[in-house]
């Protein structure tokens, strides 16, 4: 059923993207309540309201479902029992099973594979043996990541040639905690798709953007990528596979590798808007965050097709200090997140520079 106009929708988490997803729902004249435990979280600046508490505080999360029409998150790290116990008292979209695919990369993956969708190999490391084991398997070129938690690069490492006798120390370095060795990809470039589920099973697809990472931080995001238009339609068909496996409600992003040969392998998936869809602001009549908003509130979902070509930064740490000089530039679309405190590695605000269309 489509939420009547004025509804209230709940966001769990306050950051940019729950800012965006604020002010898109503003636009279509909805209502929208925060919940996070930080009080200068930037979303606040421009929802309705904020509630100041833990994910695992179930009354105030019994208290913000009431309040709510519908539920949904900016981040996949909200506990899946705080989702669960919000879906029995008001619908979250996404749904739980969405985050609990998201969550842990070990479950991602094995849901990827059975949805028919390449991955790169991976072996479940929960000991420094195991850890030996997976590293011999995929001839001492691999990738260990924690299994939870993970982003930006964070809670992962590269293994190469590694000894196996410090196997040990690496995998006490990671606090023992659960995590997958994947074997390597050498992969040509990296590109994502942004697409939406609505309420009634449409789909609409984004193109896919080419992501270029500094320091593990995604840094630019180019429209079209240089990928072929066969491995395009292979990212969006994939994109629309995950969807429908999940019975997905909302916009999802969807991350890949690229081999030489055009082949796809899925790296990851975000059961949310995505930093490699902010130039949708700029670039479509209806930006992801709208999407999403649309998706989660039973409306008819907008077109996806790009009016630009576009290159999407991320303004990271103080080269927030860019925003007056960008503000000349013509062409260019901005976006500051409003966040109090300029930290190194902290994304700080995007523009997007459009571009003449091509095909
Ligand atoms: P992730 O946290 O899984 O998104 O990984 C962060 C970045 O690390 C990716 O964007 C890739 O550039 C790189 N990476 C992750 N997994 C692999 C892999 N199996 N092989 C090669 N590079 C990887």
């Amino acid at each position: 059923m489509t939420l009547a106009f004025g509804s209230t929708i709940g966001i769990l988490g306050g950051g940019q993207l729950a800012r965006m997803l604020a002010m898109a729902a503003a636009k279509l004249g909805f209502q929208t309540i925060i919940f996070d435990p930080d009080a200068n979280a930037p979303a606040r600046q421009v929802a309705s309201d904020h509630v100041i508490a833990n994910y695992t505080d179930e009354a105030a999360l019994a208290a913000f479902a009431a309040r709510c029409d519908v539920v949904t998150y900016e981040f996949e790290n909200v506990p899946v029992t705080a989702a669960k116990f919000m879906n029995a008292l008001t619908p979250v979209r996404p749904g739980p099973q969405a985050l609990e695919a998201a969550q842990d990369r070990l479950r991602e993956k094995k849901f990827l594979n059975e949805a028919g969708i390449e991955t790169a190999p991976f072996m479940a490391v929960n000991s420094a043996e195991d850890l030996s084991a997976a590293i011999a398997s995929f001839d001492g070129y691999g990738v260990l990541k924690t299994r939870r938690m993970g982003y930006d690069g964070k809670g992962q490492r590269v293994l190469k040639n590694t000894d196996p006798a410090k196997t040990n120390r690496i995998y006490a370095q990671f606090n023992s905690v659960p995590m997958i060795l994947e074997g390597f990809v050498a992969f040509e470039r990296e590109i994502s798709v942004i697409a939406a589920r609505g309420l009634n099973g449409e789909i609409a697809v984004f193109d896919p953007a080419e992501n270029a990472h500094r320091e593990g931080i995604l840094y630019t995001s180019t429209v079209p990528s240089n990928a072929s238009s066969e491995t395009m339609a292979q990212a969006h068909k994939a994109a629309q596979a995950i969807l429908e496996a999940l019975e997905y409600v909302g916009v999802i992003g969807v991350e890949f590798f690229v081999m030489a040969n055009g082949g796809l392998i899925a790296n990851e998936i975000a059961p949310r808007v995505h930093n490699s869809g902010h130039w949708t602001e700029a670039a479509c009549a209806v930006s992801q965050f709208e999407q999403h908003i649309r998706a989660i509130t039973g409306l008819p979902l907008g077109n996806p097709v790009r009016h630009s070509n576009c290159v999407m930064e991320n303004l990271i740490g103080d080269e927030i200090g860019r925003m007056e000089v960008l503000c000349a530039e013509s062409n260019v679309v901005l976006h500051h997140y409003g966040k109090l405190d300029v930290r190194a590695g902290r994304k700080m605000g995007h523009f997007t520079r459009l571009s003449k269309l091509t095909a």
